[in-house]
């Protein structure tokens, strides 16, 4: 095997990615002493990932293959800057062996494998007849050269429904299709083929068997130059949705020691197979008994830090360190397994709407303190914007506790206490995830999320009176943060109250409900909030960063707000609570939403078209399929019609809220 690589001791590193990843490599660099240079496209000029490294090199144009995709312009901006080193992240450029190869052409030490063992184990057809040869476990199925229909029809009736179709260069859970009978199997393997050629460039596909109420399990492993291999335990990512990882822990709560220990020697034995530099995670696949391999992925993971939390290793510290050439410092008896860690991923997304991406200004970032088993990675701040270029992940909560009770509370106590505003984000849900009772009990499979769905994203509980309390005692508050912003004196009561006696009274409105009127009353004693026929007595501590303590009739509770012009986000002992404040003089009118258009909802491509011109549509018959963010979205008929135009071709990029088709409504007779 090739092991054209280089390894030596380097000073200044350069991190290929963006986001949280880029923000967390740049933190064990520069704490090992290395100076950090990042790189950015054009949309992401005031990044954080661009504030915190030392030199930043703009590489090109927002479009990714402009940009952390574009090889060439990696390459030149490590040689403007003197970087020695490349880190590639996780994404982009971390699995490609043709940029793993530039590095070595270009002397610099890639953080990573060496492209032969990359090209070894990068397509999952590859990897999987590596392992049968190796004597790994695999999942039932057809990883051959032959890609007719065919070859592929028959091989899934051989195989057994229901069967994976998979295109072996895909990732991120893309160009995957489960098939329950034989009759679905062709068209999923043409919208496969579509997904992976446009993602990957690549469609060849293999089939596997479909896993029946299936596990994911994977194990962190890492290798030096000098022959030393190690797993790292671990994880369990079960929690998935369309194949993608929402929830991640460590250990794995279904194995038990034996079982530990034998997929851990099955991922060594992968891993030595290649006889692999770096880290790295081979995945299993179980049906709860046994354990069979699906791919390695040869990059560090979005979820190594459940990984770090339990064994206390800084997998990007010994990535850099074996990339200096340097041993592995603990053997394999040295890498102890403490307590539990879990982790979720943030997203810019909207669970009510399908889990649309969101994008726009984060006009508010609040995180709880990190430290106490708790642990924040983040790759946005406030007044940073989320594009729809890039994957929509915008950080990681990870909680560690001695046990998997305790983490579970943690890392929802963290969930509740962060606050993202200005876009739409999956805190709420991912809460209700983490919570659930299944979750807890660790009876779970990777259908879960989408079998409790509705469940998971019901709407929020309505605003009794003490959110409207609270809603009040934000206002208050605020104002009066605004009134004294150059004077320092704090205060603990309703200390704005003015001479005489006084009555406010304030409008509310939770989405499409009624408008609630509540009345404050003060200027004489204890001041009063009216709800309804109730009378309230009430009590503020001043806000400071976290929220306040409000005090209704002697009760004291703490309230989370944040104020966004003419909205309210309440956070409440009773949950999470979107108000509008109705402004009694502004021109109140709802935004008129364009729902019966065919409009493109963010920016994106328009990959397939469903129908034709002139065709009768039923309602919610789908008209065209766009590429938004990484994720194929179907536009449907709002009503059923005809479809008069179709404004759009194959290939489109077309930009938000764009008319890409008209439906005439069918005449009402
Ligand atoms: P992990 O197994 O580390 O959770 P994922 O498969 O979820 O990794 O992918 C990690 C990140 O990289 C995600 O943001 C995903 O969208 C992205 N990604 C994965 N594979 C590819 C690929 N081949 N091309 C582009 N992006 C990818
Ligand atoms: P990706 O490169 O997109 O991560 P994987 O092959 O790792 O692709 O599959 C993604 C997810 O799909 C896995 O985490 C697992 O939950 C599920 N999966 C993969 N193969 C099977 C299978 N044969 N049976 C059931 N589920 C599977
Ligand atoms: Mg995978």
């Amino acid at each position: 095997m090739d092991r054209a690589k280089l390894y030596r001791r380097f000073r200044t590193l350069l991190i290929a990615n963006r986001g949280e990843i880029a923000c967390r490599v740049i933190r064990s660099a520069r704490a090992m002493g290395l100076r950090t240079v990042a790189v950015y496209s054009e949309a992401d000029r005031d990044a954080m990932h661009v504030a915190l490294a030392d030199e930043a090199v703009l590489l090109g144009p927002a479009r990714a293959r402009d940009s952390y995709l574009n090889i060439e312009r990696v390459i030149a901006a490590a040689r403007e800057t003197g970087a020695e080193a490349v880190h590639p992240g996780y994404g982009f450029l971390s699995e490609n062996a043709e940029f793993a190869n530039a590095c070595f052409e270009a002397g610099l030490v890639f953080v990573g494998p060496t492209a032969a063992m990359m090209t070894a184990m990068g397509s999952k057809s590859g990897s999987k007849a590596l392992m049968e040869t190796a004597g790994v476990p695999l999942v039932p199925g057809y990883h051959g050269e032959a890609q007719d229909d065919a070859t592929l029809a028959e091989a899934a009736n051989r195989i057994g429904f229901p069967v994976l179709v998979k295109a072996s260069a895909g990732g991120g859970g893309r160009g995957m299709r489960v098939v329950k009978s034989a009759s679905e199997l062709s068209d999923a393997i043409v919208s496969a083929k579509r997904e992976a050629k446009a993602a990957f460039g690549d469609d060849r596909m293999l089939i596997e068997k479909y896993v029946q109420n299936p596990r994911h399990i994977e194990v962190q492993i890492i290798g030096d130059s000098h022959g030393n291999l190690l797993s790292l335990w671990e994880r369990e990512c079960t929690l998935q949705r369309r194949h993608q990882k929402v929830i991640e822990e460590a250990p794995s709560p279904t194995l038990n020691a034996t079982q530990r220990e034998a997929v851990c020697a099955a991922a060594r034995k992968a891993a030595a197979a290649v006889s692999y530099v770096g880290a790295g995670t081979i995945e299993f696949v179980s049906d709860g008994k046994d354990v069979f391999f699906i791919e390695m992925n040869t990059r560090l993971q979005v979820e190594h830090p459940v990984t770090e939390l339990i064994t206390g290793v800084d997998l990007v510290e010994w990535q850099l360190r074996t990339a200096f050439g340097e041993a592995l410092p603990l053997k394999q008896d040295e890498i102890k397994l403490n307590g539990h860690a879990i982790e979720a991923r943030v997203y810019a997304e909207n669970p009510q709407k399908n889990f649309m991406p969101s994008v726009g200004k984060i006009k508010t970032w609040r995180t709880p303190p990190e430290g106490d088993g708790l642990r924040i990675d983040a790759g946005y701040r406030s007044g940073d914007q989320v594009s729809p270029y890039y994957d929509a992940m915008l950080a990681k909560v990870i909680a560690w506790a001695p046990t998997r009770e305790g983490a579970i509370e943690k890392l929802n106590r963290g969930l509740e206490e962060t606050d993202v505003r200005g876009i739409v984000t999956n805190i709420p849900f991912l809460s209700a995830l983490v919570t659930h009772p299944s979750t807890r009990s660790n009876a779970i499979d990777t259908g879960f999320i989408e079998r409790e769905l509705t469940k998971l994203t019901a709407e929020k509980g309505e605003a009794g009176a003490f959110e409207l309390c609270a809603a009040i005692a934000a206002i208050v508050n605020d104002e009066q943060r605004a009134a004294r912003a150059e004077a320092h004196s704090p205060w603990q009561t309703f200390g704005w109250m003015p001479v005489g006696r006084r009555q406010r009274v304030l409008s509310f409105r939770q989405g499409h409900g009624a408008e609630q009127k509540v009345t404050l009353r003060y200027g004489g004693g204890v001041p009063t909030v009216s709800v309804g026929d109730r009378d309230y007595a009430l009590a503020t501590s001043a806000s400071d960063e976290a929220g306040f303590d409000l005090t209704l009739d002697g009760t004291k509770s703490r309230v989370a707000a944040v104020i966004e012009g003419h909205e309210l986000y309440l956070r409440t002992r009773n949950g999470r609570f979107d108000l509008h404040w109705v402004d009694p003089f502004g021109g109140e009118t709802e935004e008129q939403v364009g729902e019966d258009k065919i409009v493109a909802p963010l920016p994106g491509t328009v990959v397939a078209l469903l129908a034709e011109e002139g065709a009768t549509l039923e309602k919610g018959a789908p008209i065209l399929t766009l590429e938004v963010m990484k994720m194929e979205q179907t536009l449907r008929a709002p009503y059923a019609g005809v479809l008069k135009k179709l404004k759009c071709k194959v290939g489109d990029i077309v930009g938000e809220g764009v008319e890409l088709a008209e439906v005439e409504p069918a005449a009402a007779s």
